[in-house]
């Protein structure tokens, strides 16, 4: 359904001098129909500039997204605003997200309303039936944002992303502002919502956790790069790249919930200056020279599951030898 090529992306700082970063270097994957691909990492990997790319809130600088065969980038008119339509998106903070002068009823119906998508008549209706296929009791419509509970805002911008009828939902970290218990009513929620509507996800998520809880497959970025791609229970129980191995052990149970990511030792360079090499190589326990000096390239080392570390490279020649 989506296949993303990305060579760069430039994400721009919004300090008054413009710091050019890539936030994305040479990303290429697809999402076909019907999937939920999990993408993690740690904050600055490059995931969420990746989301809001495909979400068509920016363009690659170089490199191409398409949907249904189609280069988004290049869509006009009609076909455009279809495009934009059918890919959306459900934000981290609900509360930054909703505009806090509106009504619910507003929040959800006024896109169908803009486009169409139901006669107008209908849209009050078809807003009600919307409140109550994401758990909201429709009683409240005329409630505003700041009357509903985290989970409930969670609630609020879901229907306003099915409000206009997608195919395609990007999740950027759209349950990692919930307690443990809302998270999981909301991932099981984005799960039946998956069936009734036929939807497909890119689930954005810092939390291997919560992606593994809902993903088909796993990719995992690393400043900017992606490092590994696999069936969600293969990356996660056999995780082949050395960073990966270290997002599995981190996860944290269910009663540390709060602690991620502190035992990877080292800080996360800053992407504005990515060390050489592989980019994991002053964080990675079994870096050796050639890590050092040479981009280890995302290689297939079983079907359907890439890694780009040269660990994969030593293993087959000594295998062949
Ligand atoms: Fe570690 Fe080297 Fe593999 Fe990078 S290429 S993950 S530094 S072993
Ligand atoms: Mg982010």
């Amino acid at each position: 359904e989506l296949d993303i090529a990305e060579r760069t992306a430039r994400l721009l700082g919004s300090s008054v001098k413009e710091q050019t970063v890539h936030a994305v270097d040479e990303v290429s994957l697809s999402v076909a129909k019907g999937e939920v691909l999990g993408l993690v990492g740690e904050s600055g990997c490059g995931k969420s500039t990746l989301g809001r790319m495909v979400a068509g809130l920016m363009r690659p600088s170089d490199g191409e997204i398409r949907f249904r065969g189609r280069n988004i980038g290049t869509l006009k008119g009609a076909e455009a605003r279809d495009a934009a339509l059918k890919i959306q998106m459900v934000f981290q903070d609900p509360m930054s997200s909703l505009n806090p002068r509106l009504r619910v009823d507003e929040i959800v119906g006024e896109a169908p309303r803009v486009h169409g998508i139901v006669p107008r008549r209908e849209v009050t209706a078809y807003v009600d039936d919307l409140l109550e296929r994401v758990g909201l009791d429709p009683s409240t419509r005329r409630r505003y944002p700041h009357q509903f509970s985290g989970g409930q805002r969670a609630r609020i911008g879901i229907a306003r992303a099915l409000a206009v009828k997608p195919d395609f939902i990007v999740c950027d970290e759209s349950v990692a502002a919930l307690d443990v218990s809302i998270q999981a009513q909301i991932l099981n929620l984005f799960m039946r919502l998956r069936e009734q509507f036929d939807l497909t996800y890119l689930f954005i998520s810092h939390d291997l956790g919560v992606v593994e809880h809902i993903s088909d497959r796993i990719a995992v970025m690393y400043l900017g790069r992606l490092v590994e791609l696999g069936d969600a229970e293969v990356v996660f129980s056999r995780p082949n790249h050395p960073y990966t191995q270290a997002l599995v052990e981190e996860i944290p149970t269910f009663e540390t919930k709060k602690k991620v990511y502190g035992a990877i030792k080292g800080e996360i360079p800053s992407p504005l200056d990515p060390p050489p090499g592989c980019h994991f190589h002053p964080r990675c326990p079994h870096a050796f020279e050639r890590c050092r000096i040479e981009r280890p390239l995302l290689k297939e080392v079983a079907p359907g599951r890439l890694s780009a570390c040269h660990l994969n490279d030593e293993a087959s020649r000594r295998g062949a030898a």
